[in-house]
């Protein structure tokens, strides 16, 4: 070995789900596997999109990266692509369906045609900057054409699994290729990077094979229209459900732009089947009898403006849930969501709607490795190094003692946050220093070419959390026009300080009232100082003052 180190910085997707992207380097060449996006928690106001802080880690060195290697087509592996590529040159490596769905994300950011993607398979074998010999290996996922990659470096040999699970029945494609990863482990690998989504969770994950089951259980005893809510990126499903409703006599419409986009783009290079007739628009299903049509749309999370919530409170141009109606959501819930779906299936409950969901209507498996494929994966890799990512701190550590249980040393476990840079050398490995990172939020409107626009400091967030002030006011007098409004999050417990929360209103209120001029600056200023001497802590404080 040189005297070169090999760094390992994971820079998004460890600490939290969502946004997943590492570095890798080595002298002046940096690699990048993957680089996704997180959407934004509820209360994120006006925001669109988290992408992984990457500017801290790349200030200087934009022209080390040699290129960005993409496992799969999912929004937390690909969103922050087109941010990430308008300000780093370097090829993308992708499998043909990634490939094509981050074509088309460069095209709804106009990059088309700037970003050189070069489309590889399972097995090839490509080197990167003249440095890092890439191999590709085949993984089972909800998504066609995924791939984790081995990394060989003149430190050693690098294995990051990408999202997998171990599916002898997959939807799509062969079962996992256990020969790579066999052979990797035979040649002996330095670090492996593993997917920690479900590392809490015993057994094995389901056979995506299991939700065709569940799917014809539907369709077969649905009497009325068959809605079925679920990710745009969830490709796989989409086939399942293609192949359900051809069974059983429904033809197919898609609501929501993105999700359209996706299916066309997926069928068009091939990896969507579908039988002539089945898909058919929207707008195209008057007349057609209720027993004989399914749609697929948006909004499993239920999100206020995807066409589900439409669908159900009467906002929606053509179609409205009724009596008869058979709701299937079908995907996972993410964590934080769980109430606000819980009130959605609620709603539709009150409607008269039939819904089908979570592990009960068997419509929905995970994409992720359940304890036993854990397991099986490091007694195949043998990494001497080991480093849970994708998953929030309670995952990561519940794979690394997965780890250490099959007799990987506590200190050759690196359970991470984002920035963390984690160093080899022929001394072994640690971590050394942590590179500043926050939540960079995109503001769609405001994005455009010229990236990110808001910075929040991840330390400040991390130890006291954040208040929002929200204030109203007249545009002309500067009057009030309604009470101010605290939000906060990762500071305190709401429901137990209404007091102070109405102490912090008044403040607020007093300081835009004496500071006509500058609002912001005032709240900032006078909350601060009250929160600090109530709580001792320094929440982010984010005033918002909309003049009406
Ligand atoms: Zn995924
Ligand atoms: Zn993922």
């Amino acid at each position: 070995m040189s005297t070169n180190k090999l760094k390992i910085i994971p820079l998004g997707g460890v600490g939290e789900i969502g946004k997943n992207m590492t570095a890798i380097e080595y002298g002046r060449n940096i690699l990048i596997i993957d680089a996704g996006v997180m959407f934004p928690e509820h209360d994120m106001l006006g925001i669109d999109l988290v992408i992984p802080d990457y500017a801290h880690y790349l200030k200087d060195k934009k022209d080390w990266v040699r290129g960005i290697v993409v496992t799969h087509g999912h929004e937390d592996h690909i969103g922050a692509l087109p941010f990430l590529l308008s300000e780093v040159d370097a090829p993308v490596y992708a499998t043909g369906l990634t490939a094509g769905l981050v074509e088309l994300k460069l095209q709804r950011r106009g990059l088309t045609g700037q970003v050189s993607l070069k489309i590889i398979k399972p097995n090839d074998q490509v080197t990167v900057g003249g440095l890092f010999e890439v191999e590709f290996f085949h993984a089972c996922h909800s998504i066609p054409d995924a791939v984790g990659v081995a990394i060989r470096t003149p430190a050693g040999l690098i294995v990051h699994t990408g999202d997998f699970k171990f599916d002898y029945t997959p939807a799509w494609g062969d079962p996992p290729d256990f020969g790579a990863l066999a052979r990797f482990g035979h040649e002996g690998v330095l670090a492996l990077l593993s997917d920690s989504t479900n590392a809490d969770n015993p057994g094995f994950t389901p056979s995506e094979k299991t939700v065709d089951e569940g799917l014809n259980k539907v369709f077969r005893e649905a009497q009325g229209r068959i809605i079925l809510a679920t990710f745009g990126s969830l490709v796989s499903r989409v086939q399942q459900i293609i192949n359900a409703a051809h069974r059983h006599g429904r033809v197919v419409a898609i609501d929501g732009r993105s999700l359209e986009e996706n299916v066309e783009r997926a069928r068009s290079l091939g990896y969507l089947d579908v039988p002539p007739g089945v898909l058919v628009e929207l707008s195209k299903l008057k007349g057609r009898p209720d027993h004989q049509i399914a749609i697929i749309a948006t909004g499993s999370q239920g999100e206020p403006g995807a066409a589900l919530s439409r669908m159900s409170s009467g906002r929606h141009r053509q179609i409205t849930i009724k009596k008869g109606d058979t709701v299937v959501m079908s995907s996972r819930v993410i964590p934080g969501n769980e109430q606000i779906v819980g009130r959605a299936i609620h709603i539709r409950f009150q409607q008269g709607a039939r819904v089908i969901y979570g592990k009960t209507g068997n419509v929905h498996v995970s994409g992720h490795a359940s304890q036993e494929e854990l397991k099986l994966l490091l007694s195949l890799v043998k990494p001497r190094y080991f480093i849970p990512v994708h998953g929030e701190l309670r995952h990561l550590h519940a794979h690394a003692e997965l780890a250490c249980a099959q007799g990987i040393p506590d200190d050759h476990i690196f359970v991470v946050e984002n920035g963390q840079v984690i160093e080899f050398d022929e001394a072994g490995a640690r971590q050394t220093d942590r590179i500043p990172g926050g939540w960079v939020f995109v503001d769609g409107s405001s994005v455009g070419d010229t990236g990110p626009v808001v910075l929040r400091d991840r330390e400040i967030l991390s130890q006291d959390g954040f208040v929002v002030a929200l204030v109203r006011r007249d545009e002309k007098t500067g009057e009030l026009l309604r009470q101010p409004h605290i939000i906060t999050r990762g500071f305190i417990f709401v429901k137990e300080n209404l007091d102070m929360i109405e102490r912090a209103e008044a403040v607020v209120r007093e300081a835009v009232l004496n500071n006509r001029k500058d609002p912001q600056t005032a709240i900032r200023k006078a909350l601060s100082e009250m929160l600090y001497n109530e709580t001792h802590r320094r929440p982010m404080v984010l005033p918002v003052v909309v003049e009406d």
